[in-house]
């Protein structure tokens, strides 16, 4: 039996929870990457007055509503971020640290990324900036490394990375304590601009800049234009038709990520959405590869 799934779900906000309930009432081989909390937003409401039947709950009691859901219809979210995917004609190839998963259709429900990336951050992909680095850290061996970290949790791959590099600058976005190697050169400033010519060579700092290699940016989540290279974004949402298809054949998009208004029961009606026209795209793709 084939290890592709027929729909990956990347997002574990309302779109991605109810394109995932309906993938299992479709009967659809599917995977759902997320997050233990579900949303980071979900559990920082203070009360949501506006989701039909919860009236007045906080948002913590809306993710154990949700999660008692999960728990019913037997769903079980893959706790683990998605770093780059590709289309590779009538599959997707999603990367995930060092595992590679494989479906025929791909919903991106990944939230609102409201931090923009850096100066030349876009342009140096895949020629120096990364976002993985426990992935590409072996690219790194016995050079300049410099980890740009958003949360805690950066600090486990810079560590790593500390094993192989011959330096590694950390650069903080957030207040301390640090767990890292000795190693490690901890530079508390802002980043500005990433400059290079054929490579990346130099992070630029409001206070000064470095030379370096290479340059992992280690965020909570990644913009959907670097998540999957060629997919269309308009004014800083992924662009969607009524149906949710993306420009890419069989990429759908729900929830914040393809507009606003940002509210929980648009996320979840549009993660239906695209778990309907996923299906509907699956029998083609069938009825495709049958008349080869
Ligand atoms: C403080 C606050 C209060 C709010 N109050 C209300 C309210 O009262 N009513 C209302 O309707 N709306 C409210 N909202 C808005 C609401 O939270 C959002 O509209 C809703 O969460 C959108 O759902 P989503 O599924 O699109 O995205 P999100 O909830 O943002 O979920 C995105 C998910 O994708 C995951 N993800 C992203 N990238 C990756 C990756 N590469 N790999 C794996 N996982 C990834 C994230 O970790 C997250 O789990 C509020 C928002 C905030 C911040």
């Amino acid at each position: 039996m084939s290890d592709r799934y027929d729909i990956a779900i990347v997002g574990s906000g309302a779109a991605g929870l109810s394109a995932a309930l309906n993938a299992k009432i479709r009967n659809k081989k599917f995977i759902i990457f997320g997050n233990k909390n579900l949303s980071n937003k979900i559990v920082r409401a203070p009360k949501i007055n506006n989701y039909l039947g919860f009236y007045g709950m906080t948002g913590p009691e809306i993710k154990e509503k949700f999660q008692e859901h999960l728990d019913y219809m037997g769903i079980e979210i893959t706790e683990e971020r998605v770093n780059n995917i590709y289309a590779m004609g009538d599959y997707f190839a999603l990367m995930v640290n060092d595992k590679t998963y494989e479906a025929s259709a791909l919903i991106l429900a990944t939230g609102m990324e409201y931090t923009q990336p850096l100066k030349g951050e876009e342009e140096f992909i895949g020629r120096g900036v990364g976002y993985c680095a426990t992935c590409d850290a072996p690219l790194y061996k016995e050079k300049v490394v410099t980890i740009i970290g958003y949360n805690k949790e950066a600090e486990e791959e810079a560590n790593f990375v500390s094993e192989l590099a011959s330096l590694v600058y950390y650069i903080p976005m957030y207040k301390g304590p640090f767990e890292l190697n000795g190693n490690i050169e901890v530079v508390e400033d802002k980043p500005v601009e990433i400059k290079g010519g054929m490579k990346v060579d130099t992070l630029v700092l409001k206070d000064g800049e470095l030379k370096t290699d290479g340059i992992f940016v280690l965020k909570d989540s990644i913009s959907p234009g670097q998540l999957v290279p060629g997919l269309k974004i308009t004014d800083g949402h992924i662009e969607v038709d009524r149906l949710m298809q993306t420009n890419i054949e069989g990429c759908f998009a729900a929830g914040d990520c393809v507009g606003k208004p940002y509210q929980y029961i648009k996320a979840a009606g549009e993660g239906n959405i695209a778990t309907l026209s996923a299906a509907s795209y699956l029998e083609k793709l069938k009825a495709k590869n049958k008349n080869k």
